[in-house]
């Protein structure tokens, strides 16, 4: 299996061939967990899928611009996929009278303005389509085909190390390879690797022995809890980057653990430990599955009952789910609210209020914008200003946010204070971390067009704040 090379970055690659490749690795890995004998088979078929994926994606979508192919009959093959993400772009590039969508605000000139584009065509998508991106589709948009030297997005070449850097011609090749360093080229392998693609999580069962989370950090404290060790290569196989990804799951979780163990809270086993989720998404309930919450129980054996409450716009359906870990039971409840709306009906008492990644503010200006831009009657709510009126509202609970980037905590933070100082309350921060030791493992291209920083991670930075009303 090891002497197979694996799925190289998607960047210039077609895309039905590369998710072929990876639905066949996925394939080999069951037969291997499985010990069945179909693996010879299999790595044929993976062999034969590799030969083929090496082609050159020669075909652009005329639709979009974007979107790579072998061949035609691959491009005819994705249509019904692709379909709806290509109509928002090619109906944006005809409003615009433009040829390609990166040129919404002209020609590119610095990796700023393309941060800014990219997170522009986001948000653009986001509100048309109605729905958060797929994997996929991030992967199209935050990872564009452009040259890394002058933005075009003509005829490309790849770095044959990731495949995740570009350039239009030998001259900018060469001036690629003077800053591309060996360390660049294995984080951008990790961004562009196709597996990035697919949803791997590995379900584990066993757990172990638990850490000093205020000393530990994400990949230390997950192999003491799983036994499991992370590969420093795990693009190389599948098998590598599921439990990779598996480990960077428990970022989430690992940052309430931190948050936790940083303040003081009663630990009596009878009552319920009360976690607010707040601005919650599908992706956010990803971070709360079994094997997160008996990570924390894990390392809070005190805690016998807990209590989710996640509230956000998209979760859909108002519900609640029960379940009970060896003695212990856990309640989710689903609220398809705004913190603000569930505040006018519900009795707020939490023991922590956690937020991961918000944007309290930075897309305010930008959406109004685009939400001209793209003249819909009915944009998602991104305005946090209400929301955040509650929240610091919930005096003396623990307030916990992650942010992104350095840059994007200190917005936050500034938010925060903003809304405190025109409703008369009193903001503390109970302490101040610089990097967040449970951050994501997985690194993603920073979003924010006015950070330089090209390379961040989820859950980057985290900050606890409480709350109190102004004494006179
Ligand atoms: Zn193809
Ligand atoms: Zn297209
Ligand atoms: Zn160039
Ligand atoms: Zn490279």
């Amino acid at each position: 299996m090891m002497s197979i090379s694996p799925p190289s970055g998607s960047l210039l690659k077609c895309y039905v061939c590369v998710s072929n490749e990876c639905r066949i690795w996925k394939e080999v890995l069951q037969c291997c967990t499985e010990k069945s004998n179909n693996l010879e088979n299999n790595l044929q078929k993976l062999q034969y899928s590799l030969e083929k994926s090496h082609v050159r994606a020669k075909v652009i979508c005329r639709g979009c611009h974007m979107q790579r192919y072998c061949s035609v009959s691959h491009l005819l093959e994705d249509r019904p996929e692709h379909q709806a993400l290509c109509q928002v772009l090619r109906d944006l590039q005809k409003l615009r009278k433009i040829d390609h969508p990166l040129l919404l605000h002209g020609k590119i000139s610095d990796r700023r303005q393309l941060q800014f584009v990219v997170s522009q065509l986001k948000l653009i998508l986001w509100v048309k389509l109605g729905r958060p991106l797929t994997p996929r589709e991030h992967q199209l948009m935050g990872d564009p085909a452009i040259c890394d030297v002058c933005f075009s997005t003509g005829d490309l070449e790849d770095c044959d190390g990731c495949a995740g850097v570009a350039f239009c011609s030998l001259e900018h090749r060469q001036l690629v390879k003077g800053y591309h360093s060996s360390k660049d080229c294995q984080t951008l392998a990790l961004i562009a690797t196709p597996f990035r693609q697919l949803d791997v999580l590995v379900n584990i069962q066993r757990f172990f022995r638990s850490c000093l989370i205020k000393e530990s950090h994400l990949t230390a404290a997950f192999h003491k809890a799983t036994n499991i060790m992370v590969s420093s290569t795990p693009w190389t196989d599948l098998e590598s980057y599921q439990l990779f990804s598996t480990c960077s799951s428990f970022s989430g979780i690992g940052s309430l653990c931190l948050a936790l163990s940083h303040i003081s809270w009663v630990t009596d086993p009878d009552k319920a430990v009360i976690v607010y989720v707040v601005g919650a998404t599908q992706e956010t309930l990803i971070y709360f599955q079994d094997m997160h919450l008996n990570f924390l129980f894990l390392q809070f054996p005190n805690i016998h009952n807990l209590e989710l409450h996640f509230m956000g716009r998209t979760l859909g359906q108002m519900g609640e789910t029960r379940s009970a870990f060896s003695k212990r039971t856990v309640i989710k409840h689903f609220y398809p609210l705004t913190f603000s709306q569930f505040s006018c009906v519900c009795n707020v008492d939490p023991t922590v209020v956690l937020i991961l990644q918000p944007d309290f503010i930075g897309t305010g200006n930008i959406t109004q914008n685009l939400v001209n831009l793209v003249q819909k009657k009915d944009p998602p709510d991104f305005d946090w200003q209400d929301c955040l009126c509650s929240i610091i509202r919930t005096f003396g609970v623990p307030i916990c946010y992650t942010s992104i980037s350095g840059i994007k905590a200190m917005s936050d933070f500034t938010a925060i204070k903003k809304v405190a100082r025109e409703n008369k309350i009193d903001v503390k921060r109970a302490y101040n971390l610089t990097d967040n030791p449970y951050r994501e493992i997985l690194p993603l291209h920073n979003p924010d067009p006015l950070d330089l920083e090209r390379i961040v991670y989820a859950n980057n930075y985290l900050e606890v704040v409480f709350t109190s009303l102004k004494k006179y």
